[in-house]
């Protein structure tokens, strides 16, 4: 996608992930043009990770542990820059999400930090901290994050290749494909499925709420658009705090406290362009900025 704002898209090109040669040739075809001319400044990438950002590193911009075939040790962001000879900001696709939804959003601005969970395939979490997202070891991975788990009541033994039952490998849109025979869109509002899945999301959100003490949860991902999901999570939610916490975003403005993405399905990619913006305006110092 290349564009300026979300109301000013000149291009955009689903390109599918294959294997990393072909996929990252594509991408470099898609840009090029725009690169040569001109009208391309700077590129935002949103990565499925875990990636490096760590700017000290030899292995900065490399995607690093993947299960995802054929994707580990790939030097995604360096590829890409080298052969377009622009800025490229290097993000995780759910930091890039809070942030499009942090940056496009003047309802989002002042909440602050400001967590974005996706439930899609996976689950990853995306944090926002003083206007930027969170790195530190390197990014957050509370997808990855332990819930209780009751064997009893579940005794599906999780899909992670990791950790078995994270709360990836319990409630993400693929365990629920592989626990029950069908994918999550097919699944109706009365299966069991859906009361599982909120249970499992609703503890995972209290413990970022505990974690991160945020100003607003963004719930993205195909999943979350299940009707009726998300207001469960709601309530499951305030059971659970069991008025530990005291808040009046959480007593009394659950709705807005826990919501949707206002950018619907594209808080990523326009969290890209907002990332690419940003390396323009020099919001963060990356290595980038500094050579060619
Ligand atoms: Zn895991």
């Amino acid at each position: 996608m290349i564009g300026s704002d979300p109301e000013n898209i000149l291009v955009e090109e689903r390109i599918p992930t294959t294997n990393p040669e072909e996929t990252i040739r594509k991408v470099i075809e898609f840009f090029s043009p725009y690169a040569k001319n001109g009208t391309l400044a700077a590129i935002g990438i949103a990565s499925f990770g875990p990636i490096d950002l760590n700017l000290g590193s030899p292995t900065y911009g490399y995607i690093t542990s993947t299960p995802k075939e054929g994707w580990k040790n790939v030097d995604l962001h360096g590829q890409i820059k080298n052969k377009l000879r622009i800025p490229v900001a290097f993000e995780t696709d759910v930091n890039a999400a809070a942030f499009g939804e942090m940056y496009w959003k003047k309802e989002r601005k002042q909440l602050d930090p400001f967590v974005y969970m996706t439930v899609g395939t996976g689950i990853g979490v995306g944090v926002i901290v003083n206007g930027i997202p969170l790195h530190g070891l390197i990014h957050a991975e509370a997808g990855h994050c332990s819930i209780p788990h009751d064997w009893q009541k579940d005794p599906f033994p999780g899909v992670c290749p990791f950790h078995g039952d994270c709360l990836e490998g319990l409630a993400s849109g693929f365990s629920m494909y592989k626990r029950w025979g069908i994918a999550p869109e097919s699944l109706p509002n009365t299966h069991p499925a859906w009361e599982i899945e909120s249970v499992y999301l609703a503890q995972a959100i209290v413990n970022l709420i505990y974690a991160y003490s945020p100003q607003q949860i963004i719930m993205g991902g195909g999943v979350c658009q299940h009707t009726g999901l998300i207001e469960s999570i709601r309530s499951k939610v305030l059971k659970l705090n069991n008025g530990y916490l005291q808040s009046n975003r959480i007593t009394n403005e659950i709705d807005d406290y826990i919501q949707l993405p206002l950018l619907g399905n594209r808080s990523g990619a326009f969290g890209a362009i907002a990332l690419a913006i940003g390396m323009k305006k020099d919001l963060w110092n990356n290595p980038s900025n500094k050579s060619t």
